[in-house]
């Protein structure tokens, strides 16, 4: 007969962490596309100086975030999305 209510141990573990999608995406969501024709969603990806987010940031899995890097250049390239700002030293 035991009755030692309330006394439990309560761990929490809980780290503050950013709380992200720990799950890719694009492997997720088959709708998302990874396409350099489609700047709304590769800015999701990266920062607000147009850098590439890592990996461990986005969630993504290793071939997603290649295809999606190699999206993000190209949109570079043919000037839809910004190169990464230089002015500040
Ligand atoms: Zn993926």
């Amino acid at each position: 007969m035991e009755t030692t209510n309330g006394d439990k141990q309560v761990r929490h573990s809980q780290k503050k962490f950013f709380h992200r999608k720990k799950f890719c995406r694009f492997c997720t969501d088959s709708n998302l596309k990874i396409d350099y024709k489609y700047p709304s969603v590769l800015n999701n990806f990266v920062t607000e100086r147009g850098k590439i987010m890592p990996r461990r940031i986005t969630g993504n899995c290793a071939k997603h975030q290649r295809e999606l890097a190699t999206a993000i250049k190209r949109a570079r390239a043919i000037a839809i999305m910004p190169f990464v700002s230089t002015e500040n030293k």
